[in-house]
């Protein structure tokens, strides 16, 4: 049997360093195995996959030296290996459960669902499908589906008794069924929801170990009935430990940023990067920090994998990035830091930026430190302003941070747009509200156009830069935040007289 592993992203966000992560314990389990690891995207959930983040996931993972040998990009012997080109297989597969007796139509409409729901929190009991569908006679489905009535399929569940199934890592781990829900299969357009595309897809494509975050746990039983429904062989699973903040808690942009593209931003070397990943639950037989992905491959074993939640620690990534940056010569570390910056567009706009406030050339690195750094050193006092508050300086930081992070268009116009918007409805003038945005890109007043400069420095550094100026001035408590959540959507609607008159 040759060994197959994947990774397998949905394209919704910034590549995130959790995938990186799952994707070089799969590479190096496919190669100490003389296997192969594949890459499938996941773009079932079509109103948030975007190509610009398939791009990016794409790219970054090249980045960082991360090879798959069949993918959407290369194509393979199992292609499309983008879900959205494989719809036209997964509807026959639900089809088929339904026939075998395995799985169900169901038409309740999302307001029957929600009080469903309702009632049985009501009732103190955990919401979940109270299986509704299977309650329906052949004949009223035949004449339901006759009449063309909007409906799903869900798969069946045993009521009782426990799931038990081996993970390579936790050995037989046991979730009862009670805990299972009836899982939509087809969703109500035809389409396949995750799990059935996941299951299908892992299936078509051969795959003999799926490697994966521990968050995919409570799937596990729904993924071994579906393959004990169809009769096909399961993968052997693997639940990977989640990465962690140094607190503990789960790794969220909040606390660290997760976006590869900011480590390559602020100059981390990738394969600093991806060593450091690798220590993540995982170490060399004899300890050594600095290790290439050769030296991974070759020693890998996974079950030295360690469970207990691997912290990721940007100070201690510094470190190691240290160290990979001195066992370069400095030839190599010039050439490493040219190419860090090789990018001609963003060249040519530091230059237009720069062009109306230099007199000799000589004075253009003061100009443009703001777009080569980490970050500008900031006090609180930097933020003070005698038209604001210090709550609206806090605000304002803040749901810009959320508004720019909902926008996938960074450009000028949409950058600008959405600083304007949220001046306008703080009611705060333009001019007192982007100094906070100065001192928080430029640690200075007196800079450059800094909207401009937010669109070059791309969203990743932005968002550190807004994260480090709100920890800087007081970042709002949890009681805060839901509240200013609130604020932050109200203030965007329409006024009330606007309606009443
Ligand atoms: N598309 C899923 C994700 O985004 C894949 C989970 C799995 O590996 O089964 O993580």
């Amino acid at each position: 049997m040759t060994v197959r592993t994947r990774i397998a992203p949905s394209p919704t966000g910034f590549p995130h360093v959790g995938t990186a992560y799952i994707a070089l314990f799969n590479l190096c389990f496919a190669k100490q195995h003389q296997g192969e690891f594949i890459l499938r995207i996941e773009d079932t959930d079509q109103q948030r996959s975007t190509p610009e983040s398939e791009k990016m996931i794409l790219d970054s993972l090249r980045w960082l030296g991360i090879e798959w040998s069949e993918g959407p990009d290369i194509g393979g012997q199992h292609a499309p290996y983008r879900q959205s080109e494989r719809m036209g297989i997964y509807k026959q597969y639900a089809l088929d459960l339904v026939e075998k007796g395995h799985a169900f139509y169901c038409f309740a409409t999302p307001e029957e669902l929600d009080q469903m729901r309702a009632e049985q929190q009501a009732r103190g009991e955990t919401p979940k499908y109270d299986g509704r569908g299977l309650a329906l006679s052949d004949e009223e489905v035949q004449r339901r589906l006759a009449a063309g009535e909007p409906h799903v399929i869900r798969m069946k569940v045993p009521a009782n008794g426990t799931c038990q199934f081996n993970d390579l890592l936790r050995g037989e781990v046991e979730i009862p069924w009670a805990q299972v829900d009836m899982q939509i299969l087809l969703k109500t357009d035809g389409l396949p929801t995750y799990h059935l595309a996941n299951v299908v897809d892992d299936h078509l494509m051969e795959i003999t170990h799926v490697i994966r975050g521990e968050e995919w746990l409570p799937s596990a039983p729904k993924h071994q009935l579906l393959y004990q429904y169809f009769g096909w062989d399961m993968p052997t699973l693997c639940h990977m430990p989640l990465l962690r903040n140094p607190d503990k808690s789960k790794l969220s942009k909040r606390k660290n940023p997760t976006s590869i593209n900011y480590y390559k931003d602020i100059g981390v070397l990738p394969e600093a990067l991806l060593n450091y990943l690798g220590r993540m639950g995982w170490s060399m037989p004899d300890e050594q920090e600095v290790f290439t992905l050769a030296d991974m491959i070759a020693n890998f074993n996974i079950e030295r994998v360690s469970l207990g939640g691997p912290v990721f620690d940007v100070e201690k990534l510094n470190w190691l990035n240290s160290q990979w940056i001195k066992s370069l010569t400095p030839t190599e570390l010039l050439q490493r830091i040219l190419n860090w910056q090789n990018n001609t567009q963003k060249l040519e706009d530091i230059a237009q930026a720069i062009q109306p406030r230099i007199h000799l050339l000589s004075e253009a690195v003061q100009w443009s430190t703001l777009y080569f750094n980490h970050k500008p050193n900031l006090t609180a006092e930097m933020f003070e302003h005698k038209k604001l508050t210090p709550e609206q300086v806090r605000q304002s930081l803040q749901f810009a941070i959320w508004r720019l992070e909902k926008t996938f268009t960074w450009n000028n116009e949409t950058v600008s747009q959405i600083l304007m918007d949220l001046a306008n409805q703080m009611e705060i003038k333009l001019r007192d509200f982007m100094p906070t945005f100065f001192i928080a890109i430029a640690g200075s007043t007196s800079a450059t156009p800094i909207m401009q400069a937010m669109v070059t420095i791309g969203p990743d550094l932005t968002y550190a830069r807004l994260r480090h100026a709100l920890d800087v001035v007081g970042a709002p408590s949890k009681k805060e935040v839901k509240v200013w959540e609130k604020l932050n959507e109200s203030i965007q609607l329409p006024k009330n007289d606007a309606i009443d008159s």
